[in-house]
């Protein structure tokens, strides 16, 4: 290719890092393959990956390459378009290449896209890592003209041909054998992203058997299951464990890319390699994966070889047959949701479920039909997404839209904002808030549920009374529905934090990017959102609050609501010494957790008189006979800190401050042991005591 030495090609899979924190901290795995193939199959070609935008500009700048290829998803969409008008703007001549799911469905869309950016010279469709080596290669056979190489027919690709329309060739098929892809860690490819802030990402397999109209992996072209070879995958992982401890020691999290993790009949033989990883690098301590939607008996396989590390996640999305019906996901089996968490909670596991509102056909009912049910099943936390109006799949398709109703927002994707070089740069999502059957009014309904879901049931701080009120022959959804009636009838703390929350949830929400653009670009809105005080996710947001600043409030509602239930299935005749025992109970979990409206009341121990032991009642496992547990006489009791915890969350409150926005870093941040309270009980035979979170 003429004067042109080794082609340089920037392989870019951005993210916005805000407050310190990633959007997404998995390793660039995507645009990994991309080099792999180009490495192997392209001498003439030198190839970079990026993460941090800030380094791509930066080399922009000072070494701009020849191609730059960037990844397309809904939280970097607009950095990655960003990035391909900085490159034109140094340099006309950088072929700049898109590809990512994140892109219509409808070849018109698909056109119109392509149109609307001339800053992106061509929108790769599918599986990029073969197309992005054959059109450097086709560039470098053109002599590097990007004239030359749009009047050819590029395979799989959208883009405007000199001085005419936008063309687009149909995807190209998927390859079968997924192991012609070189492995990008076992060619030291990732390796400089060992860095203590990226986490590995590992693929298995390919593909999804099911069909969720609502899922890029739901489209036909990704239905089949393609798999990397098991030993390759021995080895990546072994590869993995002996990186992390060199480079990367403080790093405990390996995330799994699979759709379905331990469904298939040799995943809990793959979930043997990491085993053996944790045996001989400490590492993974936590295994970030969806598991798989059948089989359970092969996924509690895979979860028992991972010595706790990998929670069950199980992406249930709804409960209602006719709704998995109308988003093509009805070959999922519901009993096999709930045989897993009948084994999990046997044997005292967490596990992590998620349920989407907004989906067609679902009614309000129905949805908390839905809640109600996992809350029974004994699901540890419950994510409750609105459906995504992700570009790609049939959902998002305007003939769905007209078809269920589809009343849609666009709001600021959480954590994906940034200015760079002095341009601010929004991500935005389009979320459903209303169809068919489903109102507004009803959305806002079910986000004050989920509120309340995120508030007592997903901190693990509910469970003490969940326990309680099962073993007096209750539901958990009871408590839970006492629950919401309190805190809906509540005039206190708890009703300020509720209705904030519905009023945040309803002005996060724009018609349109444009008028949610002009909305953020004021000067002080931009700063506030720099500052993390709007634009968040608003469900961690007030969670965090109530853990942190509003828990002696919370904490009263929760028990109140226990109480009520205990009292409906006659716990208070059956219990001798009940009133005593609730009102130490009522103490002891407000005060077993670290909080306050400032840093010294958040660190300062607390003292109280308590009659019972409740951390040996808790160690014993609830039982209904208080005797044993009655102190001769009331005992003073303190609630503290040991030295480390309080200076973890002094140093956490100095960098994030303790306002709203701080409060969210905090919880995040701050390991959750951190915030639990030591108990000292100043009686014979009883002593010091760490609580837990049961
Ligand atoms: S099962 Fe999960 S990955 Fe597969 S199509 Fe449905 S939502 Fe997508």
């Amino acid at each position: 290719m003429g004067t042109i030495e080794r082609l340089p090609v920037y392989l870019a899979d951005l993210r916005h890092t805000y407050m310190g924190v990633l959007g997404s901290d998995a390793m660039p795995l995507n645009v990994g393959y991309l080099k792999a193939v180009m490495d192997r199959d392209l001498p003439d070609v030198a190839s970079r990956l990026f993460v941090y935008p800030e380094k791509l500009l930066e080399a922009l700048r000072e070494a701009p390459p020849r191609v730059l290829m960037l990844s397309n998803y809904t939280w970097n969409e607009q950095l990655s378009l960003h990035a391909a008008r900085v490159a034109k703007s140094i340099r006309p001549d950088t072929l700049v290449v898109m590809g990512g799911p994140n892109i219509h469905d409808e070849p018109s869309r698909q056109t119109r896209y392509v149109s609307d950016h001339p800053e992106i010279d061509i929108y790769v469709l599918g599986e990029g890592d073969f197309l992005a080596r054959d059109i450097v290669q086709a560039f470098l056979e053109v002599d590097g003209s990007i004239d030359r190489l749009l009047d050819g027919d590029i395979a799989s690709s959208v883009y405007v041909r000199p001085g005419a329309e936008a063309v687009r060739n149909d995807l190209s098929k998927r390859r079968r054998n997924l192991d012609d892809i070189p492995s990008p860690w076992l060619t030291g490819i990732m390796d400089e992203f060992f860095d203590g802030r990226l986490a590995p990402l590992w693929e298995t397999n390919r593909g999804c058997p099911f069909t969720c109209t609502f899922c890029v992996q739901g489209t036909e072209y990704y239905n089949r299951v393609t798999y990397f070879d098991e030993d390759r995958l021995r080895e990546e992982v072994e590869y993995m464990g002996r990186m992390i401890e060199e480079r990367s020691p403080n790093m405990g999290v390996l995330r799994i890319a699979d759709p379905n993790y331990g469904m298939y009949r040799r995943d809990p033989r793959l979930s043997g390699f990491i085993g053996e990883a944790q045996r001989k690098y400490g590492w993974p301590t936590f295994i970030d994966a969806t598991t798989g939607k059948n089989r359970p008996d092969r996924i509690i396989e895979s979860l028992e070889r991972v010595s706790g590390a990998l929670v069950l996640y199980q992406a249930v999305q709804s409960l209602d047959e006719d709704v998995l019906r109308k988003v093509k996901r009805q070959n999922i089996k519901l009993d096999a949701y709930e045989a897993l968490q009948v084994h999990l909670r046997g044997r005292g596991l967490k596990s992590s479920s998620d349920l989407i509102l907004g989906l067609p056909s679902e009614t309000l009912e129905v949805h908390l039909k839905g809640l109600y049910r996992m809350i029974d099943a004994g699901v540890s936390k419950l994510n409750n997404f609105q459906a995504m109006m992700l570009r790609g799949v049939e959902l998002e398709r305007q003939d769905s839209r007209e078809r269920y109703g589809l009343v849609t927002r666009h709001r600021v994707v959480p954590k994906s904002f940034g200015v760079y070089e002095g341009e601010p740069v929004f991500e935005d999502e389009e979320i459903v808030v209303a169809n068919d059957s489903l109102s507004f009014d009803d959305y806002l309904i079910a986000r004050q549920h989920h509120f309340v879901c995120a508030v007592f049931l997903n901190t693990g701080r509910l469970e003490t009374m969940l326990r309680l009120v099962e073993a007096f022959g209750g539901a958990r959804s009871e408590l839970f529905r006492c629950l919401v009636e309190i805190v809906h009838g509540d005039a206190g703390e708890v009703r300020e934090l509720l209705d904030a929350f519905v009023e945040e949830t309803r002005s996060e929400l724009f018609s349109s990017r444009d008028e949610m653009l002009q909305f953020y670009r004021t000067p002080q809105r931009l700063d506030k959102l720099t500052r993390g005080e709007i634009g968040d996710n608003l469900m961690y947001k007030y969670s965090s609050l109530a853990q942190l600043k509003s828990w002696p409030a919370v904490s009263a509602l929760a028990l109140t609501a226990a109480k009520r239930t205990l009292k409906r299935r006659g716990a208070e005749k059956e219990v001798d010494g009940f009133a005593a025992f609730w009102r130490d109970l009522e103490n002891f979990e407000t005060l077993r957790y670290a909080s306050g409206t400032s840093l010294e009341e958040l660190i300062d121990p607390i003292s109280t008189q308590l009659s019972h032991d409740l951390t040996r009642w808790l160690d014993d496992g609830l039982p209904t006979q208080l005797e044993p547990y009655r102190l001769a006489k009331p005992a003073h009791t303190v609630f503290s800190l040991d030295a480390e915890k309080v200076q973890e969350i002094r140093n956490s409150v100095g960098v994030y401050g303790f306002t709203a926005a701080g409060a969210t870093m905090i919880i995040k941040r701050v390991r959750t042991s951190s915030l639990q309270r030591t108990v000292t009980i100043d009686a014979p035979g009883v002593g010091e005591r760490e609580t837990r979170v049961a």
